[in-house]
């Protein structure tokens, strides 16, 4: 942030040579870390809730459906209901993944909308069970949430059709910048609606595109949210993607076994190959506000549980900023 000021970054014109640099070069490392393909786009949006109501937008003229386990899966699912959708869902309990040869997809959905990491409840999706589900509805697009997953979350784009995040949970970062990948099918998708009616105004995917392919953005974007992104792509390219993974990991298994066999604390996603490596969510015996008062008071930050889960629940985010120390010393609190 002292750099961006240095920089004169807060009064950097959208339409100067400084910014498509910059533009060029946050996603060019974007594309490295993440091992996003060539043929895809990269747009910033300004938020994941921006990037549900676009994608059901572009990319859905009938119908949708979505895989529902928890309060943000829900809310893809009712962006679509607003916009006037068609909707469908298969539905399973807070903390439970999704058996994915019992899910029938409707025949008229046009897209399938998963959340890949639920943050509110810590259940994930593996990679392999998205890439069953678009092997068995190959001419449906597959569209994944990986707000906090992301980097972590490696994805095969050959089975992906669109994802995207928010910088302000897997990548640190101030809140106010989305980031929005797009696969040649949905923008063929999107482009053959457009040609029928047109798609939103200023953040169609056409425009976002016509745009991207000068390295600009259709409106004043967040410039310092993208300068900020960019320096810390670098560092995370630096540091190397495996390396981040594998921390990632031995984090995850730290917490894990500190917790298992504590009475005091259980892990809310029973099922070991479904829970969440980068959102750990512990019921708590008795309640979670002590807790979370107690850490407070070591400076630790957890959040609370997430809507009705509240007052039981405490949310641990195992992100790349939070280090093997960090992790240690909330164990010891725990
Ligand atoms: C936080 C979150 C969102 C919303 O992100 P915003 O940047 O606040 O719009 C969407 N999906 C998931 C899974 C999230 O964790």
């Amino acid at each position: 942030m002292v750099h961006a000021l240095d920089e004169n970054i807060g009064s950097l014109s959208h339409r100067s040579l400084k910014f498509e640099e910059l533009f060029h070069e946050t996603t060019a490392s974007l594309r490295k870390l993440l091992g996003v393909p060539p043929e895809f786009q990269i747009f910033f949006l300004a938020s994941a809730t921006e990037a549900w109501e676009r994608i059901i937008e572009n990319l859905v003229d009938a119908a949708s459906f979505h895989l529902v386990n928890g309060a943000f899966s829900r809310k893809f699912y009712e962006t679509a209901v607003k916009l006037g959708k068609r909707v469908s869902m298969h539905e399973v309990e807070d903390g439970k993944g999704f058996y994915m040869p019992g899910i029938e997809v409707s025949d008229e959905a046009e897209i399938i909308c998963v959340v890949q990491n639920e943050t509110s409840t810590g259940v994930a999706v593996p990679t392999h069970d998205l890439y069953y589900l678009k092997k068995n509805n190959p001419e449906k697009l597959l569209v994944v949430d990986m707000v906090s997953s992301a980097p972590y979350l490696d994805i095969d784009y050959e089975f992906v059709d669109a994802a995207f995040f928010s910088v302000q949970k897997g990548f640190g970062l101030p809140a106010g910048l989305g980031v929005l990948i797009v696969g040649p099918k949905a923008m063929a998708r999107s482009k053959a609606l457009e040609s029928v009616r047109p798609r939103g105004t200023y953040h169609s995917f056409a425009t976002l595109e016509r745009y991207a392919r000068k390295n600009q953005t259709p409106e004043t974007p967040n410039v310092l949210g993208i300068y900020l992104l960019r320096h810390v792509l670098e560092d995370m390219v630096t540091k190397g993607i495996d390396t981040i993974r594998k921390e990632t990991d031995e984090k995850y298994v730290l917490i894990r076994d500190a917790v298992i066999n504590n009475p005091k604390y259980h892990l809310f996603t029973a099922d070991e190959d479904m829970r969440s490596h980068t959102v750990i969510v512990l019921e708590v015996e008795g309640g979670s506000r002590p807790l979370i008062e107690s850490l407070a008071d070591a400076n630790i930050v957890v959040g609370s549980g997430y809507g009705s889960h509240k007052l039981n629940h405490i949310r641990i985010a195992n992100f790349p900023a939070h280090s093997l120390e960090n992790m240690r010393s909330l164990i010891t609190r725990l």
